[in-house]
């Protein structure tokens, strides 16, 4: 499959927002926290280690031995919390390169060590680097642009989005083809330029949705949503047009919702942006 001419496929592993969500109303959008698999052609990028990566890895270790690019938008657990399960760690003769933000106020490789600690996992994190893959870790800032591939042509950009503890989204441009990650954003009021530029003319945007408009504002009685970092349909919807994107793909779903009510969500959006769909597991794009 990863021998395919020009492949450029994005595999959503975890679209759930906030914590792991199984259980039979949840089955369509599917329950596992961010993950989402990149190929382009036999490069394998990775965005998040939310719960979604144990199953990815379960399926990359068939390819062993594995070089993978894993770009983390932020440390927040449920974009993390899968790494412990991610089986091609454990496993020597792997290459994981690991990106995080430089100016997070926590690196990237301590978060992933913190909850790894005894005595919330049986498993230090050194013990698994011991015996396991080789694992590099690379900083990041705001705007960096890396050529990634054996012949460097796949780029990818990060840029900051509008949410605590400053969230990465990331583009991809690969053989003409622009796939743009951007989770954890809360684009309103406005829309920021960090973000406008990032998502710029993208073929598939993917953008938070967590929140309806009535839970975002506080129109049920509820406490407002404002200021949690997290978007709404309709957000989602005007920031994909102002972007000048193809796509939208709503991603990041609340825990509290299930299938109808994305259902219903994912309506809300396409009567701003038409072409829209809202990402469930399993769910493949061959861009
Ligand atoms: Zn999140
Ligand atoms: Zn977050």
């Amino acid at each position: 499959m990863n021998e395919a001419a020009d492949q450029f496929m994005v595999k959503f592993w975890g679209t759930r927002g906030s914590m792991p969500t199984p259980g039979h109303e949840t089955l369509r959008y599917g329950g596992n926290t961010s993950c989402v698999e990149v190929r382009c052609n036999s490069e394998i990028i990775i965005f998040d280690a939310g719960t979604g990566i144990a199953k990815l890895g379960q399926k990359l270790q068939k390819e062993e031995p594995i070089q993978a690019s894993l770009f983390f938008s932020h440390v927040h657990w449920d974009h993390i919390q899968g790494m412990p399960f991610f089986l091609p760690a454990y496993h020597p003769g792997n290459k994981l390169k690991l990106y995080g933000n430089k100016n997070w106020s926590t690196k990237l490789e301590y978060a992933l060590r913190w909850q790894m600690q005894s005595p919330t996992f049986p498993v230090t994190f050194d013990e698994m680097n011991k015996t396991g893959a080789k694992m590099e870790y690379i900083d990041i800032q705001r705007g960096e642009v890396f050529r990634i591939g054996a012949d460097k042509s796949i780029i990818v950009r990060s840029g900051e989005l509008n949410h605590p503890d400053k969230a990465f989204g990331f583009r991809v441009e690969y053989n003409g083809k622009t796939l743009v990650y951007a989770t954890d954003v809360e684009n309103l009021p406005h829309v920021k330029k960090d973000f406008l530029e990032l998502a710029a003319g993208a073929d598939f945007l993917i953008h938070d949705a967590q929140y309806t408009h009535i839970e975002y504002f506080g129109l049920n009685g509820s406490s407002p949503r404002r200021n949690w970092g997290h978007s709404t349909p309709e957000a989602a919807a005007e920031a994909a047009k102002l972007a000048g994107v193809k796509n939208l793909i709503l991603f990041h779903h609340e825990p509290t919702h299930n299938d109808d009510k994305i259902d219903e969500m994912l309506k809300t959006a396409m009567e701003i942006f038409p072409d829209t769909v809202a990402a469930y597991e399993g769910m493949e794009i061959n861009l």
